[in-house]
C-alpha cells in the first residue's frame, strides 16, 4: 500500500493510518481580490479580517473538521498568496491537491470569467478525480451582485462541481462549503 492514495488523499496524516482520518491538500483558486484569504481565516479563526493576509509564499492553513459519521477529515489549505499572476508556479501548486475550491466574488464578472479560466487548468493539469468547488464569494453584497446564482449552478453542473455561495464577512456558508467538500472526498480503499 502506498502512503499517498489517489486523489492525493493521505489516509491518517501525521497520525496512524486509517479510514477514519483523511489528510487533504486543498488548493484556493481565483482572481486576486475574491475573498480567498477571507474565507481560509473566517474557516481556521473565526474571524473576518481584511487586512490580514495568509502569509506569504508556499505555506498553509490546516483545521480539522468531525463528520457526522465519526470520522474527520484535515484540510491542508493551500493560499496562492497572490501568486496565481505567475502561471508557472500553477502546475506544482496543484500537485498532490485532492481538492480545488475555485472562488470568484458575485459582484465582479471579471472574476466568474477567471474562475472558468482557473477550473479549465484544474481539468488540464489537475488530479482526474479532484473535487471541485465553485465558490461565489461575497453574498451579503446583495444590491451589488453581478453574477445571477444560476449562472453560476449551471457552470459548475456542466463541470461536475458543486456550487456554493459564501461570505467570509457575516460567515454565510463557510462551515458549509468546507462540510460538502467533505462528504465528497473519496474514501481511500483499507480493505487490503
Ligand atoms: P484574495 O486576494 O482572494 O485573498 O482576497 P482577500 O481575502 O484579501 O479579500 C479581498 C477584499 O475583499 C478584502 O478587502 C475583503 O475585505 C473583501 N472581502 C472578502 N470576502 C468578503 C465578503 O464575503 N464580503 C465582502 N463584502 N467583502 C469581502
Amino acid at each position: 500500500r502506498t502512503a499517498r492514495g489517489p486523489n492525493g488523499l493521505n489516509p491518517g496524516g501525521d497520525g496512524p493510518s486509517d479510514a477514519k482520518n483523511l489528510k487533504v491538500k486543498l488548493v484556493l483558486l481565483g482572481d486576486s481580490g475574491v475573498g480567498k484569504s477571507c474565507i481560509v481565516l473566517r474557516f481556521v479563526r473565526g474571524q473576518f479580517d481584511p487586512t490580514s493576509k495568509v502569509t506569504v509564499g508556499a505555506s498553509f492553513l490546516s483545521q480539522t473538521i468531525a463528520l457526522q459519521d465519526s470520522t474527520t477529515v484535515k484540510f491542508e489549505i493551500w493560499d496562492t498568496a497572490g501568486q496565481e499572476r505567475y502561471a508557472a508556479l500553477a502546475p506544482l501548486y496543484y500537485r498532490g491537491a485532492a481538492v480545488a475550491v475555485i472562488v470568484y466574488d458575485l459582484t465582479s464578472p471579471e472574476s466568474f470569467t477567471k474562475a472558468q479560466y482557473w477550473v479549465k487548468e484544474l481539468q488540464k493539469h489537475g488530479s482526474p478525480d479532484i473535487v471541485m468547488a465553485l465558490v461565489g464569494n461575497k453574498a451579503d453584497l446583495l444590491d451589488r451582485r453581478e453574477i445571477p446564482a444560476e449562472e453560476g449552478i449551471e457552470y459548475a453542473e456542466k463541470n461536475g462541481m458543486f456550487y456554493i455561495e459564501t461570505s467570509a464577512k457575516t460567515a454565510d456558508n463557510i462551515n458549509q462549503l468546507f462540510e460538502e467538500i467533505a462528504k465528497r472526498l473519496p474514501r481511500p480503499d483499507t480493505s487490503q
